[in-house]
C-alpha cells in the first residue's frame, strides 16, 4: 500500500518533507512549494534536492509518489481579467519548472472555479490555459483534482473532469486525483467505491487515476461544502476509507491524507498538532481508534 500525507515544505525544502514523511510513517507525500495562498517561492537548493533524493533511495520512497500540490490562488477557469489569467499560466508554469527541477513528476490542480460565466465556459478557459501551460520536454504530469462543487467550481462531476482531459492537446501529460472528501460532496457514493470506480472506467479510464484524497467529510453526501474530516470521524467512515486505502485497482497509486489537525492553540484558536502518524497507523493496522483525538493532544503535549 502506498501511503502518505500533506507535509511542510521548510527551510529544508524536498530534504525536510522527505523527513517528516517517515517520521509520520509514509511511503509517500505531498507538498507545496511555498505558501498556497501566496506567490512567494524561495529558490531550490540543488544540494538539499540531492539529499532528499538520497535519503528517499534509502527509506523506500519513490519519487512517482511524490506530489506537488499547485497553489489555489492559481484560477485557470476565469477570464475576465486578461491579466490575471495570464498570471496564472505563468505562475503554474513556474511551479511546474520547480516540480522538474527535484524530479518530482506529478502535479495536484484544482481546475478552478466559474466566476460570473457558465461552467462550460470555465472549462473552455481551463482547456486554453492549460494548453497554453505545458513546457517543452515537460515530465510532470497534471493531475486534475476532483472538486466538491463549492460555489462555482469547476471539476466536480467526472463529465467535467472529461470535457478537460478531451480538450487538452497533450494527453499523456494529464492525469486525475481523487479527493474522496469532494467526491462524496459532489454526490458520489464512496461507500459503494467500486461502483464509482466502474463509472470512472467507463466515462474517463481508470488508469488516469495518479493519486487519491483519503479524507472524511464532516457533511452528507452532494452537499457541495468541502470540509474535510479525520479517517473514520465524518460521513463517510472508516470502513468505506479503508476499503478504498486497500483497493485492488488502485493499488500502485499514492493515498495522500489531507485531514485536519487537531488540538487547539488557546490564543488564536488554531489547531496545532498533525493527526497523519496516528491515521495511518489506524489504516495499516486497519483498526478504527476512536480516541485518536485525546492520542494526538497527549502524544504532542508531553513532546512541549
Ligand atoms: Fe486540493
Ligand atoms: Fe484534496
Ligand atoms: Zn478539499
Amino acid at each position: 500500500m502506498i501511503l502518505g500525507c500533506h507535509v511542510n515544505f521548510g527551510s529544508e525544502q524536498l530534504f525536510g518533507s522527505a523527513k517528516q514523511a517517515i517520521g509520520y510513517g509514509c511511503n509517500a507525500f505531498m507538498f507545496y512549494t511555498g505558501a498556497p495562498q501566496n506567490t512567494i517561492r524561495k529558490k531550490l537548493d540543488e544540494s538539499l534536492i540531492l539529499n532528499a533524493k538520497k535519503y528517499m533511495k534509502e527509506n523506500n520512497i519513490l519519487m512517482e509518489n511524490v506530489i506537488c500540490h499547485a497553489p489555489y490562488i492559481i484560477n485557470l477557469a476565469n477570464r475576465s481579467d486578461e491579466t490575471r489569467w495570464q498570471f496564472s499560466i505563468n505562475f503554474l508554469k513556474n511551479e511546474i519548472l520547480r516540480c522538474e527541477e527535484m524530479g518530482v513528476t506529478r502535479i495536484v490542480l484544482h481546475p478552478g472555479s466559474a466566476v460570473g460565466i457558465s461552467k462550460e465556459e470555465g472549462i473552455q478557459n481551463i482547456i486554453d490555459g492549460l494548453n497554453r501551460v505545458i513546457l517543452e520536454n515537460q515530465k510532470c504530469v497534471i493531475l486534475l483534482e476532483t472538486m466538491a462543487g463549492k460555489g462555482s467550481e469547476c471539476g466536480s462531476t467526472l463529465s467535467e473532469i472529461k470535457a478537460i482531459l478531451d480538450g487538452v492537446n497533450v494527453k499523456s501529460l494529464f492525469g486525475v486525483c481523487l479527493d474522496t472528501c469532494h467526491l462524496h460532496d459532489a454526490g458520489y457514493d464512496m461507500h459503494d467505491f467500486n461502483a464509482f470506480l466502474n463509472e470512472f472506467d467507463q466515462e474517463i479510464g481508470l488508469s488516469k487515476i495518479l493519486c487519491v484524497h483519503l479524507n472524511d467529510s464532516k457533511n452528507e453526501m452532494g452537499t457541495h461544502k468541502d470540509r474535510h474530516e479525520n479517517i473514520g470521524f465524518g460521513k463517510i467512515g472508516f470502513d468505506s476509507l479503508l476499503s478504498i486505502c486497500y483497493s485492488e485497482k488502485l493499488k500502485e497509486v499514492p493515498k495522500i491524507l489531507e485531514t485536519p489537525y487537531l488540538g487547539e492553540n488557546k490564543e488564536d484558536k488554531k489547531r496545532i498538532y498533525p493527526p497523519y502518524a496516528f491515521e495511518i497507523n489506524m489504516l495499516k493496522q486497519k483498526q478504527f481508534c476512536l480516541s485518536l483525538y485525546e492520542d494526538v493532544v497527549h502524544f504532542y503535549k508531553k513532546d512541549l
